[in-house]
């Protein structure tokens, strides 16, 4: 029942994490577009409204839009720490905490499986959202392996941009080499398996 509400985005039921209870880790996953960070903020927005302590922490490579809030496509935001890597979290936490944010997981090293594991074992609810895929589709590491180990999975879908149905890959729209380029409406479109067009060389801003 829990695992099906959880699924769900229901998280109504997980509000008594905290010291005295055991942690555990929730991973938001899917394209660009697909709403993680709405999701993410929507738990966050809550655990604070029960009156939990909580902690968000973001990539410092992605500070586009603020260096001190993670902020959504659609306008949501709430204030963050930037770190240069995983480890810093665990420096950064202030005992108290009981529920952990972390936006664009794909951006940490690998570090991030462990730091997230030790939190979940310290009673801490950690809550971390990141793209599953590279723009060529392929799994965007550390993501496999937080998918691994998480207790919770909820995966959020986009929309095609071509066709309109549920998009599950970002669409590079530029031709740059490299796994990490950060960009949102202006380098990448949200497309479903029909519609994506799996290399780097594919753009499309002037088609149709
Ligand atoms: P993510 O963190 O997965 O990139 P966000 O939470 O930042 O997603 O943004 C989701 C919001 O993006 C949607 O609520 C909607 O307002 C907007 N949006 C823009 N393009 C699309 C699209 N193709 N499909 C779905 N939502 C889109
Ligand atoms: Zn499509």
């Amino acid at each position: 029942m829990v695992e099906r509400l959880t699924a769900e985005g229901n998280d109504e039921h997980l509000v008594k994490a905290g010291q005295n209870t055991t942690g555990w880790v929730e991973v938001i996953a899917g394209s660009m577009f697909s709403g993680k960070s709405e999701e993410l903020i929507r738990r966050l927005r809550r655990a604070k409204i029960a009156r939990l302590k909580v902690q968000v922490f973001k990539p410092e490579i992605d500070v586009r839009f603020s260096r001190d809030h993670i902020v959504s496509h659609s306008e949501m935001r709430h204030e963050s720490s930037a770190v240069r890597n995983a480890r810093e979290i665990l420096e950064l936490l202030d005992p108290s905490t009981e529920v952990v944010g972390i936006d664009e997981a794909q951006f940490f090293d690998n570090d991030l499986v462990d730091v997230v594991n030790e939190l979940a074992g310290r009673g801490v609810r950690v809550i971390v959202a990141g793209l599953d895929q590279d723009y060529t589709g392929r799994p965007f590491e550390p993501m496999p392996q937080l998918l691994a180990v998480a207790e919770y999975i909820t995966k959020t879908h986009a929309i095609c941009v071509r066709c309109g149905q549920p998009a599950n890959y970002s669409q590079r729209i530029v031709e740059v080499e490299g796994q990490v380029v950060v960009g949102a409406g202006d380098a990448y479109e949200a497309r479903c398996r029909r519609c994506f067009v799996p290399h780097a060389d594919a753009p499309t801003r002037h088609e149709d």
